[in-house]
């Protein structure tokens, strides 16, 4: 599905982030950037050591917030790594941290001066997020990111299943 606002395109795929195209691709890291299972595993797999090096230089990352390293042997030129809340109910701040790990990844590419930005559901695997929800706070939260800033061309959510996939298809169009 695909959607434009402003200048800008917005498109959801089923697949396997690693193998994106865009200059970043975004990482949901924990604070420590240490690596770890889901797409993080999966990102430093297919980006070899360098990605880890760099990491363990910058050392650490709030949640909520972003950093950014090379894409090592990947296609994309850049990983943002990015920190979404551990969902705890949903009444210690999930939503708002949630939203801020979407538009600080933005923050960085805009200041990169990058065109485009792969994402994949922050949040929603292990960390425990409710899909529709975290599906919801992901789209709007680019949305908006997209409305007041033109410079970012392309944004791609990867999504790694057809459940993930649908869910996000149907916040999307709810949204419109
Ligand atoms: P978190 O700890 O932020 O919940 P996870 O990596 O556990 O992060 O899951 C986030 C989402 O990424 C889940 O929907 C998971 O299915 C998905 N995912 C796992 N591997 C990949 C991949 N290679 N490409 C895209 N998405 C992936």
């Amino acid at each position: 599905m695909k959607v434009m606002i402003n200048r800008s395109t917005v498109t959801l795929i089923e697949g396997d982030i690693t193998k994106e195209e865009t200059d970043a691709i975004v990482n949901a890291a924990n604070s420590g950037l240490r690596g770890g299972g889901g797409v993080d595993g999966a990102i430093h797999r297919a980006g070899g050591p360098a990605i880890m090096e760099e990491c363990r230089q910058i050392g650490h990352c709030q949640t909520g917030h972003a950093v950014i390293t090379t894409g090592g042997k990947l296609k994309a030129k850049f990983v943002i790594h990015t920190v979404g809340p551990v969902y705890m109910g949903g009444d210690k701040g999930e939503a708002e941290l949630l939203a801020c790990a979407y538009r600080e990844s933005m923050k960085i590419a805009s200041k990169k001066k990058l065109k485009s930005i792969s994402f994949p559901a922050i949040s929603a695997g292990v960390y425990g997020y409710p899909l529709h929800e975290a599906a919801r706070i992901a789209l709007s939260t680019i949305i908006s990111y997209l409305k007041e800033y033109k410079d970012i061309e392309k944004v791609r959510l990867v999504l790694f299943d057809k459940k993930t996939y649908d869910g996000f298809k149907e916040e999307l169009k709810k949204l419109l």
